[in-house]
């Protein structure tokens, strides 16, 4: 039997902020009185094979081409049909990584034609993307930014951009929330009795970013996670690798290293701290670097950030040289939701484990929540303090409230 089929009647685009404050893009598609919006988170520490955010004039750009090559084109199309919305995305642009048209408005686009969809299906968004990818849906553990450096804070504090926490024991949603909570509001106090003049400043995702080394920062995450969280580092190596000397420049500390030191420096903290996830750990190109790193570390979710940038065919090479056990999916890496199900697709097929994640500039949209049920994700990474993370953990909340013990949590002490 076919299913019903449903029309967009009407489009539109326009610029909104993002938390940095910086313009974005947001969609609204419509089908009779049926209404869907979203909106396009930005990074900072992109990889270079990432969709390009926007053509060169920026935000207002995209909305300008929304209107005028897109918007009468969308009109007619089945927003359930994910492929065919993408489809003509990628027409339309016709460039490699969206600099025509830009990737946050493509990702838009694509995003809003899945909500819209689900409305209209009269189903929860998770669940018509579970349907779309063929995957169980699952509750996923929040991994919480709580301490953080690199691109995303100012000088003096770490040059690790994240260093994250996981709750082990958490045996649903409520309880996975407020244990990241929990060691952030903890660790926040620890720093003000043991930082000098430290006033609670936080960088972008609304880590605190303290002026203390590396190392010292990792000690009082470990100290504010006691035995209730596993703790892990986003490194972000892209961000420190200077290409031309082959060395990793860890600038706030005016340090250099090169590729074997910096290899050991993260293996010491690996080490001394039992860390259970390192994201990026080495620059963008270095598949054989990422590899080493999963042989050193067999317990460890070594995972593809820069290096996948949610690209099916680098996720494929990635596992193939044995380079990751988790990969992170930013759609707006890619573009399109069909490219990230694909991407979340052949992670399961191959036991990847899936990070759905945000990224340091967010709205406060939250399609991601839908996003990390419907696609299984063992994790979403979607920061714990300021009201655009916090509306990322508000709208799991709502889900479990709305379907309970009906999907499985995904367990920490399973990591
Ligand atoms: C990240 O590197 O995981 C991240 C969220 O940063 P950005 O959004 O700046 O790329
Ligand atoms: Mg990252």
């Amino acid at each position: 039997m076919s299913r019903e089929s449903f029309v967009i009647t009407d489009a539109d685009a326009w610029v909104i902020l993002d938390s940095r404050g910086s313009e974005t893009v947001e969609v609204e598609l419509v089908s009779g009185s049926v209404k869907a919006r979203a909106s396009a988170p930005s990074g900072k520490s992109r990889g270079s094979r990432e969709a390009v955010p926007f053509p060169e004039k920026g935000a207002s750009a995209s909305v300008e081409v929304f209107r005028r090559l897109l918007k009468a084109k969308l009109v007619g199309l089945d927003p359930a049909d994910q492929r065919g919305v993408d489809d003509l995305l990628k027409k339309i642009d016709g460039t490699q990584l969206f600099s025509k048209i830009g990737g946050n408005l493509a990702y838009a686009v694509s995003a809003c034609s899945a909500v819209l969809a689900a409305k209209l299906k009269q189903i929860p968004t998770w669940r018509h993307i579970s349907q779309m990818s063929g995957i169980k849906p699952a509750y996923p553990i929040p991994l919480g930014n709580v301490l953080g450096g690199g691109s995303h804070a100012g000088e003096g504090a770490p040059d690790i951009q994240e260093f994250l926490v996981f709750p082990i024991k958490a045996s649903n949603v409520a309880e996975a929330v407020k244990a990241n909570v929990e060691i952030h509001r903890r660790l926040g106090q620890i720093l003000a009795k043991r930082v000098g003049g430290f006033g609670g400043g936080k960088g972008d995702e609304g880590a605190f970013a303290p002026p203390v080394d590396d190392e010292t920062a990792l000690k009082a995450v470990k100290e504010a996670a006691g035995d209730t969280a596993y703790v892990g580092l986003d490194v972000a190596a892209s961000s420190l690798y200077d290409a031309a000397k082959s060395e990793y420049v860890y600038r706030n500390r005016q340090l250099r290293r090169t590729k074997q030191q910096h290899f050991e420096f993260l293996s010491r903290l690996v080490e001394r701290y039992g860390l259970r996830y390192v994201e990026d750990p080495f620059d963008e190109s270095d598949f054989d670097g990422f590899a080493e790193f999963c042989r050193a570390f067999p317990k460890v979710l070594v995972c593809g950030d820069d290096l996948v940038v949610t690209r099916v065919e680098l996720l494929r090479k990635a596992a193939e040289m044995g380079a990751v056990r988790a990969v992170i999916l930013k759609p707006n890496q890619v573009g399109t939701i069909t490219d990230t199900v694909e991407a979340a697709v052949e992670a399961e097929r191959r036991g990847i484990v899936r990070v759905v994640s945000h990224r340091s500039g967010e709205t406060c949209d939250d399609f991601l929540s839908h996003l990390a049920v419907g696609l299984g994700g063992k994790f979403i990474k979607a920061g714990v303090a300021g009201g655009e993370r916090v509306a990322k953990a508000n709208e799991l909340l709502r889900i479990w409230y709305s379907s309970g013990d009906t999907i499985p949590m995904q367990r920490g002490d399973e990591v």
